[in-house]
């Protein structure tokens, strides 16, 4: 089973539902003023006047930004995959193209990509939009591919107790395209393998066909 996804980004409001229904208190939130002032302080510090006409909204909007692209701070992912269906379904369940955008934590630049997910579920069958939350959660807060490709995996494997899973993330990195090297377009790919995907040379195989076989 192959799911094409280009699902909108899971909205705030569903996320807090999902997280009161699993029982976690309302989330703290990311420290606006305290943005503001750092932003200010960083204009600065590079040479402007933030209290020009054009800057002036500047470290207000740049602290909603903030707040925005970190909120995966106060969200558990486990939370969208705790309500799963008992199926009958042993074949492999592939979810690609799920669009994200993250922060990558060593420039504080944003990288953005695709995450394809597949599993092989063993009676647990989750709903396909909880998987592209779980990426949103793991995405928005500083991160870097390796460890948001293999953390989107561990959580899949504990909490569906999948006999396999594999994710395979392909992202584009600013701060590789406008700043030190400077080669804009190339792209990074990560992926983890887990399980039957990891030990089975052919289910891996399957796995990479599903996911890559139309496209090469
Ligand atoms: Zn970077």
């Amino acid at each position: 089973m192959t799911f094409d996804s280009d699902q909108p980004r899971a909205n705030p409001a569903s996320v807090a539902d999902d997280l009161e229904e699993a029982g976690c208190p309302p989330a703290a939130k990311a420290d606006l003023p305290r943005i503001e002032r750092a932003v200010r302080e960083i204009l600065f510090a590079v040479g402007e006047d933030p209290d020009r006409e054009g800057l002036r909204e500047t470290p207000a909007r740049v602290a909603r930004m903030y707040a925005e692209m970190f909120s995966g701070l106060f969200e558990d992912p486990r939370v969208h995959l705790k309500k799963f269906f008992t199926e009958k379904y042993d074949e492999v369940v592939l979810v690609r193209d799920i669009s994200f955008n993250s922060m990558c934590e060593h420039h504080m630049l944003p990288f953005m990509g695709k995450a394809h997910i597949g599993y092989l579920p063993d009676g647990r069958v989750v709903g396909l939009s909880k998987i592209a939350r779980v990426v949103e959660a793991v995405a928005r807060r500083p991160q870097v591919q390796e460890r948001m490709t293999e953390m989107v995996a561990d959580l899949l494997m504990e909490e569906l107790q999948a006999r396999g899973v594999t994710v395979v993330i392909e992202a584009v990195h600013s701060c590789m395209a406008i700043r030190g090297v400077r080669k804009p377009g190339s792209m990074c790919v990560t992926s983890a393998m887990k399980g039957a995907f990891r030990n089975n040379p052919s289910t891996r195989a399957e796995i990479m066909t599903l996911i890559y076989g139309d496209r090469r």
